[in-house]
């Protein structure tokens, strides 16, 4: 530099020396109001650019919404865990399915009855007998059911069964079924487009609001990028934004996201480091054999392996997981067995 500057006409090096102090006076100057500033611009840029949804924007009156379902808060203190197969197919998979995630530490159960397929000769779902036998997984266990509701038709008919009522990747902008799913008054589990902004995602969510209803789960589960190894790439900075502007809950579904079992469990933790409120994934008792999603299914032991290591992650955000409890007719049933011997 020095060797530079001394090659450099005399007027050109004071010019240099000019430039250099001009720029320490002006870091001094920025140094001293950046703070207060940067942190009002990066705020106000938020607030702009989400500024079509206004009421899912975190603001001093709300800071956290904390939707309701039978005895579980979502948004609160528990990592929510809602677990089941991608599809009903039969009263076996679906009661074997619910006891078991049950067991271990999951809070609702999930499966569709009416089902989005990519073809139109795939599974469509068992609609009606399917509901019927989510409502019979519900009393046998005692979870929550979450299940997907196509059509605003549907509504109705779908709403008498479900706790939750889950807005397929491919339902996020179909405005009339925001609506009439809204003023059905259930919870609603909104997952984001797959060629949707997050932008776009607080806009339908806040089409849900203006119809009345405020139970709003959001979820991210991966969106189309050129990446074709997993079947969807997973945006967790999305989550990251998301729990950093909106007072609604977040929720991940890594099996969406990843398309492949074996990849499940380490997006489970990511969403858990994320700041997500809960999951959804899909669990079935034989992946290999399911009608739809098999690919991306866990197994029974591997649902156990993933939630056992969940732990340690739920507990550094000072959350909790419910343990595995047994049913009063199966604590019974244990001490009765053990009784005869
Ligand atoms: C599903 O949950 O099975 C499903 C079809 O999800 P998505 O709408 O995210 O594709
Ligand atoms: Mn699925």
């Amino acid at each position: 530099m020095r060797a530079n500057s001394e090659r450099l006409a005399p007027p050109q090096v004071v010019v240099n020396r000019l430039v250099d102090a001009l720029c320490l006076i002006e870091a001094i100057l920025l140094g001293f109001r950046f703070p207060r500033d940067g942190a009002h611009g990066v705020q106000e840029t938020w607030q702009e650019q989400f500024a079509e949804a206004p009421d899912v924007l975190k603001s001093a009156q709300r800071q956290q919404t904390v939707v309701q379902v039978l005895d579980i808060e979502i948004g609160g203190e528990e990592f929510v865990t809602m677990a089941g197969p991608c599809s009903v197919e039969t009263e076996f998979q679906l009661l074997a399915t619910a006891n078991h995630v049950r067991r271990a530490g999951a809070r609702i159960l999930r499966g569709g009855a009416f089902k989005p397929r990519s073809s139109p000769y795939a599974f469509q779902g068992h609609g009606l007998e399917g509901l019927k036998m989510l409502a019979r997984a519900r009393a046998e266990s005692g979870l929550a059911i979450v299940t997907e509701v196509m059509s605003e038709e549907d509504v109705p008919l779908v709403a008498e069964y479900a706790d939750i009522l889950q807005i397929g990747a491919r339902n996020m902008e179909n405005f009339a079924l925001l609506e009439a799913a809204a003023r059905s008054e259930r919870p609603i589990l909104l997952k984001r487009g797959m060629v949707a902004t997050i932008a776009d995602l607080l806009r339908s969510a806040q089409v849900i609001l203006d119809n009345g209803n405020p139970n709003v789960i959001l979820c991210e589960r991966g969106i189309r990028t050129f990446e074709t190894a997993t079947r969807n790439t997973f945006d967790v900075a999305a989550i990251a934004l998301l729990k950093m502007v909106t007072h609604l809950p977040v929720i991940a579904d890594p099996s969406h996201a990843a398309g492949h079992s074996e990849l499940v469990p380490a997006l489970a933790r990511i969403a858990v480091a994320a700041g997500a409120d809960g999951m959804i994934v899909e669990v079935h008792p034989n992946p290999a054999k399911a009608w739809s999603d098999g690919d991306q299914s866990l197994t029974f032991s591997a649902f156990d392996a993933m939630m056992a290591a969940l732990d340690p992650w739920i507990a550094l955000r000072g959350l909790q997981r419910p343990r595995c409890e047994m049913l009063l007719h199966e604590a019974i049933e244990l001490q009765t067995m053990e009784a005869v011997g």
